[in-house]
């Protein structure tokens, strides 16, 4: 059966222009809707399902408009990760949030994320962040839509964000893009959204998750359409030693399904190798990990996209960036071929990086 799978979400920008404070917004305001599923840590990212995107956004996001079930955010903010973490058909990100500090405006790790993103064609939306940071700037209500705290704001303060958001929208424009604040633009597809946000207010985050679900609905649908029962294909994260379970993968599952005791092929400096799946395992919940001491359980099977930690035996020189591959009924050698492509792609990009 084919389906939609979750888009695969990653956030650049210059150092210090609220990244990781972004990030852990998201995963507050989500964390603070406490109902069952609200958020789902994974192995590396963090899943906000389309009813919590829903909620938060108010009147903004009627879900039963949507197929995309919600938004994969990759943990690892920045610019290595984005260009190390391969798929097939390139940036392992389906899409992509520029922050851009509005106070700072556009600095060279900016204009290098660009050329990143325009190298890779991933779709992206730019996040003008620490609005609550502009002279006079008043938050009345922390996690509000933007539009609500904007009307608020005296007429100056108004002006003043709207110059600064020009100022980004010029700079995007010598870069060749065609951009607008938001709530201005009506197609996605030929111009960047620009967001106004505060990652430590919370204000303007539901217009962000809101922008981001609508473009990948939009305009990713058929990019994003997979074989739910298809053999699972993964990017590595991370290698990690853990704890009676020997050396571990943590992988990104971008297209498919993944088995305990399936056979994959996984990418290694010289060649892929091929080993069976021992075990599968997801992070446990805080309460969990008090209760039984453990900091994973076990799970059967896993449906891309995901985050989850791969057991399995021969995993020496394996490294963040290479290619994990259920083999299933196709063709190991041209398998093997493919991903070794992946894997000098990445070699040579880190070793550029
Ligand atoms: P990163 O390097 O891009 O990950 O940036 P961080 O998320 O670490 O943020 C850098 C600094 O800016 C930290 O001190 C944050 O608290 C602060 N910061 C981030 N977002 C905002 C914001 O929206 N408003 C304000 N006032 N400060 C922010």
């Amino acid at each position: 059966m084919s389906g939609i799978r979750t888009p695969i979400v990653c956030l650049l920008g210059h150092v210090d222009h609220g990244k990781t404070t972004t990030l852990d917004k998201i995963r507050g305001s989500a964390v603070a809707e406490r109902e069952a599923g609200a958020i789902t840590q994974h192995i590396g990212a963090t899943e906000v399902p389309l009813d919590i995107i829903s909620k938060v956004s108010g009147d903004l996001v009627k879900k039963d408009k949507f197929k995309v079930p919600g938004l994969l955010f990759i943990d690892t903010p920045g610019h290595h990760a984005f260009t190390s973490l391969r798929s097939r058909g390139g940036s392992l990100a389906d899409i992509a949030v520029l922050l851009v500090d509005v106070t700072d405006g556009f600095q060279p790790q900016t204009h290098e994320a660009i050329d990143i993103l325009q190298d890779f064609q991933t779709p992206f939306i730019v996040a003008a962040n620490k609005i609550d940071k502009i002279p006079g700037w008043k938050t009345n209500k922390k996690d509000v839509p933007f539009r609500l705290s904007y009307k608020n704001q005296e007429k100056r303060v108004k002006e003043d964000l709207d110059n600064r958001i020009y100022e980004i929208v010029g700079k995007l424009h010598d870069k060749g893009f065609n951009s607008d604040r938001y709530d201005r633009l009506k197609n996605f597809k030929d111009n960047v959204g620009v967001v106004p946000v505060s990652a430590k207010t919370g204000e303007g985050i539901p217009d962000l998750l809101m922008v981001l679900i609508g473009l990948a609905q939009r305009y990713l649908e058929t990019e994003l359409e997979f074989e739910e029962e298809g053999p699972g294909e993964g990017t590595v994260l991370e290698v990690k030693e853990e704890k009676g379970l020997g050396k571990t993968l943590d992988v990104i599952l971008y297209d498919g399904l993944m088995k305990t005791g399936d056979s994959v092929l996984i990418g290694r400096a010289d060649e892929p190798v091929e080993t069976k799946i021992r075990a599968l395992l997801k992070p446990n919940p805080m309460e969990e990990i008090r209760e039984s001491g453990s900091e994973f359980s076990k799970v059967d099977e896993v449906r891309a996209a995901a985050g989850i930690k791969v057991a399995a035996p021969d995993l020496g020189s394996v490294r963040a960036g290479f290619p994990i591959r259920v083999i299933g009924d196709r063709d190991t050698d041209s398998l093997k071929e493919e991903m070794k492509s992946q894997v000098e792609d990445v070699v040579i990009r880190t070793e550029e990086s």
